[in-house]
């Protein structure tokens, strides 16, 4: 049984929505379903309006806009793990969203969902920064895309709109000699991830032209390890340079999370240990 009484409306075109959720004071967006009815049974959310995206054909798919990967807001985890061109040329997002729930959890949810941003373990968080990810939305005003930095600092922030939809998730064009990767340390009876570490790394002439780490369940939110990033780039991915690079992962944050899951100590050794091994399946991957 739900707590709380709303009206429910499923819209056929994105304009359709912005106007209910402009219009109506309490309207929010429904996607998977899947955090948002349980908030409600909880009564930690009582919206007036539930504006159900599922007949928005413009929010399926997966599709390419000038060179950009441009991954739609109800594309599902499980339909991200199946595309060919994301196995292919951001691995990394596979094993995020592989990582995620079970087979029906992954059926079911939603890329553009963005209460998962604010959850600590957030898997998809930490590849979106390695990937240089950006995040398109709508609202009454216009469309805007804001990279993943922005949209991650603005969902933590409690800025995020209600009014405001996200649109699609888009990937970056793969550029030649990149590499990408993901692991995550799970706790094994709550699943939640305690440390996940995203690597990327492009290999231009032998040696680290660029390289992009950043960790999600550790910290208050998904942060780029902009140290150990700079101590890679510039050298050869050789297993001593990426140990060397890796123990700088600790130092790269402000805050490290310590709780009755996992102590900041064994947090802030998985990151370096993660960073170690998602920096050498990244080069591996290219
Ligand atoms: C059992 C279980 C296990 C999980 N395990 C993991 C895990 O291991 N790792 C992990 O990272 N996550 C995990 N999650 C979270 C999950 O991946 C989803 O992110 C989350 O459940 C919400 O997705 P949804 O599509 O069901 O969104 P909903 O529940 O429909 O919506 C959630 C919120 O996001 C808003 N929203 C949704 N879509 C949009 C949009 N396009 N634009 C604007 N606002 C939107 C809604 O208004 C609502 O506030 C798990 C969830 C469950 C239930």
């Amino acid at each position: 049984m739900l707590p709380v009484e709303f009206d429910y409306a499923a819209p056929d075109s994105l304009e359709a929505a912005v106007k209910f959720l402009k219009e109506k004071s309490g309207a929010v967006v429904l996607a998977g379903s899947h955090s948002l009815i349980a908030e409600m049974k909880q009564g930690h959310l009582a919206p007036s309006l539930l504006v159900d995206l599922h007949k928005i054909t413009e929010l399926k798919g997966i599709n390419y806009v000038d060179k950009i990967l441009k991954i739609n807001a109800l594309t599902t985890y499980g339909q991200v793990v199946a595309s060919s061109e994301i196995q292919t040329n951001y691995p990394a997002l596979v094993e995020a969203a592989k990582s995620i729930g079970d087979p029906q959890i992954r059926n079911q949810q939603a890329i553009g969902d963005v209460f998962a941003y604010r959850d600590l373990a957030c898997d998809f968080t930490a590849v979106a920064l390695v990937l240089e990810a950006t995040f398109s939305t709508l609202n009454a005003d216009g469309s805007h895309t804001v990279a993943a930095e922005q949209f991650i600092d603005q969902a933590f922030g409690n800025n995020w709109q209600t009014q405001e939809i996200v649109t699609s998730v888009n990937l970056p064009a793969y550029v030649a000699g990149t590499g990408s990767a993901y692991q995550a340390f799970k706790h094994p009876a709550t699943g939640y991830t305690l440390c996940g570490v995203a690597a990327l790394v492009t290999v231009t002439n032998g040696t680290v032209s660029k390289c992009r780490v950043a960790v999600t369940g550790a910290t208050p939110h998904a942060i780029r390890l902009t140290q150990v990033e700079t101590a890679l780039e510039g050298k050869t991915a050789t297993a001593e340079n990426i140990a060397a690079a890796a123990k700088l992962a600790g130092n790269s944050v402000d805050s490290i999370l310590g709780d009755r899951y996992a102590s900041e100590e064994y947090r802030r050794h998985l990151m370096e240990v993660m960073s170690k091994r998602t920096l050498s399946q990244a080069v591996n991957s290219r």
